[in-house]
Order: C-alpha cells, then structure tokens, then sequence
C-alpha cells in the first residue's frame, strides 16, 4: 500500500503542500505540516506536492507499515482485514466475494 508521509519536523511550515493540496494536507498547531486525509488520492496531484516540498520531507511510498488510520475498510466496512484506504473498490475484497 503507497501511503503519504510527511516528516514534520522537518517541515520549514511554507505552506506549498497545504495550498497545493488542502485535502490532505493540513498544518498542526504549530504551524508545519501533518497529512489529514489519505483518501480519494490522485498519484499524479500527490507526486506534484512531494515536489514542491522545499525540504524534501513529503513521500508517497509503498510501506509494509500497518495502516494507523482506525478507519473501518471505506468499501467494504470491515474491520478484521487490512485498510484499504487508499486502495480503489476493484481492490475490495468484499466485491471479489460478491462477484
Ligand atoms: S511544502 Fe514541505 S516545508 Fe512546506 S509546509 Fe509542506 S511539508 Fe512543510
């Protein structure tokens, strides 16, 4: 799973990833850089931001990391498989049994 991580304290907090792309980028309180968002995610927008970075501290990478996000599946509302949050409902286990 490609997940967008940003290595906040890195973050110089000039704001180019939030005004390219507030869906998923939002500032914390102090002003740098946290992702809010991982969902509805466009490869081609996200890799636009991971440029823009000045500081080099956004990524969009495959990890074998555990999704953190403590959202049930958004396909299929499962809770006892992976997240498949950034994975697109071909993807859904739930419509490959249904098929
Ligand atoms: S573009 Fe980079 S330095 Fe600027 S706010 Fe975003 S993460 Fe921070």
């Amino acid at each position: 799973m490609k997940k967008i991580k940003v290595n906040t304290e890195g973050c110089i907090g000039c704001g180019a990833c939030v005004g390219l792309d507030p869906e998923h980028f939002d500032f914390n309180e102090e002003g740098l850089s946290i992702v809010k968002n991982e969902e509805n995610i466009n490869p081609e927008k996200i890799q636009e931001v991971v440029e823009v970075c000045p500081v080099s501290v956004i990524s969009y990478e495959e990890t074998d990391e555990e999704c953190d996000c403590d959202q049930d599946c958004h396909c299929c509302n499962d809770t006892n498989k992976e997240c498949h949050c950034n994975e697109d409902e071909d993807n859904c286990k739930e419509n490959e049994k249904a098929a």
